[in-house]
């Protein structure tokens, strides 16, 4: 089977899975965006699947995302740009340039970064507060509930080049990802009361998006299911 092939059918499959959880849901497929997270994968893949119809896409390391931004780009394809990944304050500016969207906000120093960066690059950058709901192990991006406010106060009132779009978060590994989703809905209708832009709850990856779907996810970050497993890093 062509590389192509197997990615049809492979979004073919997550598709479907996209569109029976929004049924079960009683929501409309149409407000849920599938992020295809391409890391380690060539921008051939990125390619093919821009062929195939994808619209966004997800990275999560610079420089690998630049360098695939800008091959893609160069063949003529467009498509959404999603950082997912965490990012060092220092790699910002550049991720500005490329990112459609930023994933992965977790402290106001990364927030004012971006936004010089933003600036810089002279475009408005739209960037998610990552939440982390594992209380378990300190070391795993994202800020705690409490602090998704004081953070978005940042974003809203100092970060003129930036605009707040929602939240996103990681379900801790290995437990259940339901009460990490229903509380980052709660967190979302919370902030969506007094910033109208933030409209986006980034949620479910290729083991839970359906789960994450149930409880109001409008964009789901999958890769393994539409690429196959990732090569091994060196
Ligand atoms: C890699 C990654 C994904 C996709 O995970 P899969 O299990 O391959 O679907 C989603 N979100 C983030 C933040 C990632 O780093």
């Amino acid at each position: 089977m062509s590389r192509r092939d197997e990615l049809e059918r492979n979004l073919a499959a997550v598709r479907e899975r996209i569109a029976h959880a929004c049924e079960q849901a009683d929501r409309d497929p149409g407000d849920v965006t599938l992020v295809v997270v391409t890391k380690t994968h060539p921008a051939s893949d990125v390619e093919l699947l821009a062929d195939l119809g994808v619209t966004d896409v997800g990275e999560n390391r610079h420089p690998e995302a630049a360098d695939k931004q800008a091959e893609v780009a160069a063949s003529g394809a467009s498509l959404r740009w999603h950082f997912v990944g965490g990012l060092q304050t220092n790699k910002a500016g550049a991720v500005a340039r490329y990112a459609d969207v930023v994933h992965s906000v977790d402290r106001a120093k990364l927030a004012r970064s971006l936004d010089r960066g933003a600036e810089a690059a002279g475009r408005t950058l739209r960037v998610l507060v990552q939440v982390d709901f594992d209380t378990t192990d300190p070391g795993r991006a994202g800020v705690p509930p409490s602090d998704v406010r004081a953070l978005a106060d940042v974003i809203v009132g100092e970060c003129r080049h930036l605009e707040l779009g929602g939240v996103m978060t990681v379900a801790p590994l290995g437990q259940d990802p339901e009460p990490s989703f229903a509380h980052l809905r709660e967190i979302s209708a919370d902030l969506a009361r007094t910033v109208p832009t933030a409209t986006t709850i980034s949620a479910g990856m290729s083991e839970d998006f359906e789960v994450a779907i149930r409880h109001g996810a409008t964009h789901v970050r999958v890769g393994r299911s539409v690429l196959g497993q990732r090569p091994v890093l060196q």
